[in-house]
């Protein structure tokens, strides 16, 4: 399989990390975070940034932290912060601390308050779409709120009240005074602070106003000492406000700085927590962790597992431009990594009854299967072999076409490990449709050779009836129909896939047993599957055989 493998080149963050350890403000030293909101689950755009952001450090011997962003009293829960943590961990990275933005909330409001006293900051009584509107646009410049000049004593006064909760939520917001004409929109006063009368999971009922995303980021980054503040590109309009503020808090050389990449967009997927939290309340998946779903959890129970999802981020690197990669190029390397390490059973996944007519009345027989021809330390197996078995339904034609070369009257093909069989009746039904084939083996055949030498066109998987384990099995297609869901304006929901699940009855050989819940196994002949975290007979297709990938490269070469 010529799949793609990991880059461990150089891209311009780590050229940036590169240069700043040879003569940048820090003294050699590299710091970066993850900072996400607990709020939603991650999702694999997520997992670039995690990748990014530790693996990336640890290469500079830095460290990373993981820092929860939690200024959204209403939207956030601790159990968002579990599960984050998790996911991070599972991915295969051990934050050096875990930190909140809140931790940090009373050093916010001091500085906040020291702005103030510079003459930086002022209480603005306009409503938040009285503000919006003031704030100008590309071409036209911002209006100066009424509230722009009061004194600082009365300044301080108000933010006193703000934060003993003397005020409505939405009565007044703490703006930065910095410039209403500027031509960044960002630094035309922006909102520090904005009244919330929420219980916030951690700092429960001690606070009534909570700092934004802009006055919270860059602070905290200073106060943990981070160098490198990486972020997606929608934020490099914030870098000026971002260095603004660290200025007129007289934060040196040695102040952490904003560098921005471009987001993961993958085709056939949403990856924006809005979306996936509209596909799990409105009951498009069965939630978080559904297989179908780009989440960690969900990519997870999918059997995607953490190395290719890793090796994955490596490949496609880090870049200043946004773009869009094909998820069949991520199936790619998680297909590359089942194929060396998982191991492979037999399974018919719709049956048909195959009665081996000159089989010796109560013989038990067992051939021997290889588990792995990738990976000989795997060994091998028994499968119990009798005069019953299931083949897959499209193995068989009663009346093939030139093409078809596997099981059909008069034919004779080779059972996987097992014997050659010879294809001589049928059994109909009353609609003519056929139940069952009736076929006669040669014994002569056990090693998947005959003795005389002649050939058989095709070989085929098969499950002894009798011994058969019976499994339920999910089929998935695509989540979303259209590659690049909702990118002509409409609503991605538009394209959902009403077929993206299937689920099959299927027949298993008794060595199913020995694959673990969340393992993942090779169906011979049919894919990838990964037996559910939750254990049972439940197996979710993780991903096909083909290499469509391969494919989707040809074509873009021709
Ligand atoms: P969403 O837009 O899905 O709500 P978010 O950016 O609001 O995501 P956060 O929890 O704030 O979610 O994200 C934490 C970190 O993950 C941020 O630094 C963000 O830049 C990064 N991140 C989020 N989505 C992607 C993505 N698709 N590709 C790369 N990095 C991402
Ligand atoms: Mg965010």
């Amino acid at each position: 399989m010529n799949a793609p493998t990991s880059n461990s080149g150089t891209d311009f963050v780590r050229e940036l990390l590169k240069q700043d350890s040879i003569d940048g403000p820090y003294g050699g030293r590299v710091q970066t975070r993850f900072p996400p909101e607990p709020n939603g689950y991650l999702h694999i755009g997520h997992a670039k940034s995690i990748c990014l952001n530790f693996g990336a450090a640890d290469e500079f011997g830095g460290t990373t932290m993981l820092r929860f962003d939690d200024t959204n009293p209403e939207t956030e829960d601790e159990h968002f912060v579990e599960a984050i943590q998790a996911d991070v961990r599972w991915l295969g990275f051990e934050p050096e601390e875990v930190r909140y933005a809140s931790d940090y909330f009373e050093q916010l409001h001091a500085w906040a308050v020291q702005l103030i006293e510079a003459g930086l900051a002022y209480v603005d009584d306009q409503d938040a779409e009285t503000i919006s509107q003031n704030r100008g646009g590309f071409t036209t410049p911002g209006v100066e709120s009424p509230w722009r000049q009061r004194s600082v004593e009365e300044n301080l006064d108000l933010f006193a009240r703000m934060t003993a909760g003397e005020f409505a939520e939405g009565s007044r917001v703490l703006r930065a005074k910095i410039d209403m004409r500027h031509e960044n929109m960002q630094m035309r006063d922006p909102v520090m602070y904005r009244i919330r009368d929420q219980h916030h999971f951690r700092t429960g009922g001690r606070w009534k106003v909570y700092p934004t995303y802009d006055w919270a980021h860059g602070q905290s980054d200073a106060i943990e000492g981070v160098t490198h503040s990486i972020c997606t590109l929608e934020f490099d309009s914030h870098r000026p406000l971002y260095d603004w503020y660290l200025e007129q808090l007289g934060q040196g050389a040695d102040r952490p700085r904003q560098t921005e990449f471009a987001r993961l967009n993958l085709t056939h997927t949403v990856l924006s927590k809005r979306k996936l939290l509209q596909l799990v309340h409105e009951g498009h998946v069965d939630g978080w962790d559904d297989p179908r779903m780009p989440t960690l959890q969900g990519l997870r129970r999918r059997g995607y597992p953490a190395e290719a999802i890793r090796a994955f981020a490596g490949h496609i690197g880090v870049a200043k431009v946004n773009g869009v990669h094909e998820i069949e190029l991520l199936e790619s390397f998680v297909r590359t990594h089942h194929n060396t390490h998982a191991l492979r059973r037999m399974v018919v996944l719709d049956p048909i009854e195959v009665v081996i007519t000159n089989w010796p009345e109560g013989l038990d027989d067992t051939r021997e299967a290889i588990n792995n021809p990738e990976d000989e330390a795997a060994g091998t197996r028994a499968v119990p072999f009798s005069g019953r078995l299931f083949i897959e339904r499209d193995d068989f034609m009663l009346d093939p076409p030139n093409k078809f070369f596997r099981l059909a009257p008069g034919r004779e093909v080779r059972l996987r490990a097992g014997y050659f069989i010879t294809c001589n009746d049928v059994e109909t039904g009353p609609d003519g449709e056929v139940i069952r084939v009736l076929c006669t083996y040669d014994p002569e055949t056990a090693g998947g050779q005959a003795p005389d030498g002649r050939k058989v066109k095709a070989t085929i998987h098969w499950v002894s009836a009798d011994h058969a384990v019976d499994l339920d099995v999910a089929l998935y297609g695509r989540l979303f129909t259209d590659p690049h869901p909702g990118s002509d304006g409409t609503d991605p929901l538009e394209s959902l896939n009403p077929d993206s699940r299937e689920m099959r009855g299927a027949k298993a050989e008794p060595a199913i047993v020995d694959i673990a819940p969340g393992e993942v196994v090779q169906f011979e002949r049919l894919g990838y599957f990964a037996r559910d975290l939750d254990g049972g007979d439940l197996f979710h297709r993780t991903v096909g055989l083909r290499d469509e990938w391969a494919n989707i490269q040809k074509r873009q070469q021709s």
